[in-house]
């Protein structure tokens, strides 16, 4: 009897479902999954009909990364860096995610923030392939039906922006695209996130940018944003119709202005697998690094006084989240937590007195102290022991301020984290040299190594990525229905716990970026257990979980073609 042949690919991307017909020749090279490029053996060459559609030697992927870090190399601006990584993703994506990971300290910075803002900015000049999916207002009605066009049937991560605030850069519309794509690519390369199962989108409710709508290059919709339940509506469309289509991926939420962020956060977080990272993730990285000061200072959060200067999404995410973790730490209320938290804004300390012109989420915060109109005011009153910066206001913290906490406590803890760096409220050598070496000093955006007084000082950078990749692979591993506060808070914890002593004794509170895989798979773990204890979890708990979540972890490789023989 003649035996049945069969194609399949064994696809490192485990997890991959089959796909119904194995692609060959052309077709195949223009898909980024499964194109191996000149990595194609002579064996493949044949049966996938591409001989000839190659050139003629066959390389390994190490050749092949060897040959991208030469171009990569010999580009000169940011921005040919990034249109090159980007059509190498588009073209090979194990390739890309190799060359990444392996470079990932040098491309971050590249393929995310800051360089992907010049990108969003350029997007509709830069513009070459399709990547991820775009709703806009004229499709409404029809969101589930067009999920239907995306070509997998698994997903597990949707970052969604709405283009509304992309980075500290205002309203880029449908140009915000590169957020979701580069946010989803630090998944992947941080966590382990399989390629295939990530989902960017654009939800295009419009701009309010004039340049762009007078743009002729601009892509997307040509009117002004939705406002009101119409804004709300399409977003509920849109949620729905993704869970309906995946009902277990997980919705991140990117860069929606503050006054919609909220409001989604709280619409979603208890009915859907979803969290905000302006919000949610930047309050995490800060509140480990805050643990990561109490480790050092052998101290408790109950007993910080903490004052925030700039009360935006940042700033009251990063509250949110400290009061998360007080409560945690030290079976507090949220309001017994929130009396050591002071508030300072642009119009000055946030008090009940400003009532009529306190945004609700700062109502909670408000203080019944008396008004006081500056900083340095606050600070001589309260007397604080951290200080956080996310006002976006250059050179706040001033040498008078730094000096008049410091009268008060001997190591002042200072968040510096307005980005990007020319925004900082002050700088990581000011903060050193003012505190005589002191100060616990985070900034947002990366400083460089401080000398002083014969020592050297490694600032900490309150980068999300440290935070957001893991917490995403835990609650989709585990098949979470939500992501809670106490996952965010175990995350943290987690974190701040993965720094060494050699680490604080350069200054940091962070551990080394270039052990994400491990960090995301330590949290990846924690979120899990939490999930589990709170019964949060659909799957069945796996015998060890740190194995189970490590054994979910893509790393980047070719998919082997297999010709099985069937009877
Ligand atoms: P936002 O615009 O929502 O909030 C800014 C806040 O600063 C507002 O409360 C505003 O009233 C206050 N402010 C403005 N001018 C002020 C002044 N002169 N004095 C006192 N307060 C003033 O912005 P956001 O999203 O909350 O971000 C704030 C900053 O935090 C940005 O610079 C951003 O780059 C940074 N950030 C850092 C991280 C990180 O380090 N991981 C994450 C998110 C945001």
């Amino acid at each position: 009897m003649k035996k049945k042949q069969t194609r399949r690919w064994e696809i490192a991307q485990k997890g991959e479902e089959t796909l119904p017909v194995v692609r060959q020749g052309r077709e195949l090279l223009t898909d980024s999954l499964l194109n191996k490029g000149t990595a194609f053996s002579m064996e493949e060459r044949d049966k996938l009909k591409i001989r000839g559609l190659v050139p003629p030697r066959c390389v390994d992927m190490e050749t092949q990364a060897h040959r991208i870090m030469n171009n990569y190399n010999w580009k000169t601006s940011p921005l040919e860096k990034f249109i090159y990584l980007s059509s190498l993703q588009d073209r090979n994506e194990n390739l890309f995610y190799k060359v990444l990971m392996e470079n990932l300290i040098e491309m971050t910075p590249i393929v995310y923030t800051p360089v992907v803002g010049q990108a969003c900015q350029q997007f509709g000049h830069i513009y070459r392939r399709p990547r991820g999916m775009y709703f806009s207002t004229a499709d409404r009605g029809k969101f589930r039906e067009m999920m239907d066009n995306w070509p997998r049937n698994n997903v597990d991560i949707i970052v969604v922006t709405d283009g509304s605030r992309i980075l500290g850069l205002g309203d880029l519309g449908t140009n915000g695209m590169g957020i979701p794509i580069g946010k989803l690519s630090l998944y992947i390369a941080g966590a382990g996130i399989y390629p295939s199962r990530t989902l960017p989108v654009v939800l295009d409710v419009g701009t309010n940018n004039e340049n762009l709508l007078n743009e002729p290059l601009y892509l997307g919709s040509n009117h002004n944003r939705l406002t009101g339940d119409e804004f709300y509506e399409m977003v509920d469309e849109f949620v729905q119709a993704a869970k309906d289509r995946w009902p277990m991926a997980l919705i991140q939420f990117e860069d929606f202005t503050n006054d919609h962020a909220f409001p989604l956060l709280e619409k979603y977080r208890d009915n859907t697998l979803c969290f905000n990272d302006d919000i949610q993730g930047t309050g995490a990285v800060i509140l480990s690094g805050v643990i990561g000061a109490m480790r050092i200072l052998k101290n408790k959060l109950a007993e910080q006084k903490v004052v925030f200067y700039g009360a935006g999404s940042a700033g009251i995410g990063v509250a949110d989240m400290i009061v998360a973790g007080t409560m945690e730490e030290g079976n507090l209320t949220a309001e017994e937590a929130r009396k050591n938290f002071w508030f300072f804004d642009s119009k000055g300390l946030v008090t009940h007195q400003r009532d009529g012109d306190l945004t609700e989420h700062k109502i909670p915060y408000a203080r019944n102290d008396e008004f006081l109109p500056t900083l340095l005011d606050v600070v001589k009153s309260v007397k604080p022991t951290i200080l956080m910066g996310l006002s976006g206001q250059p050179q706040t913290f001033t040498k008078e301020i730094i000096k008049e906490m410091q009268k008060h406590t001997e190591r002042p803890v200072i968040f510096s984290l307005s980005n990007p760096t020319s925004k900082s409220e002050c700088t990581a050598e000011q903060a050193y040299k003012w505190t005589n070496g002191n100060a616990i000093f985070v900034s947002g955006s990366p400083f460089d190594k401080v000398e002083f007084d014969g020592k050297t000082y490694i600032p900490g950078q309150g980068n999300n990525m440290y935070i957001f990749p893991g917490v995403g692979l835990g609650a989709s591993t585990c098949q979470a229905t939500k992501v809670t506060d106490s996952m965010f808070y175990a995350a943290a914890k987690t974190l701040a716990y993965m720094v060494t002593d050699s680490e604080f004794e350069t200054g940091t509170v962070y551990p080394d970026l270039t052990k994400i895989r491990e960090i995301s798979a330590s949290i990846a773990s924690a979120v899990c257990r939490t999930a589990y204890a709170e019964g949060l979890a659909q799957l069945p708990i796996p015998d060890d979980i740190m194995s189970f979540i490590q054994s979910k972890m893509y790393h980047p490789d070719y998919p082997k073609y297999v010709l099985d023989e069937e009877d």
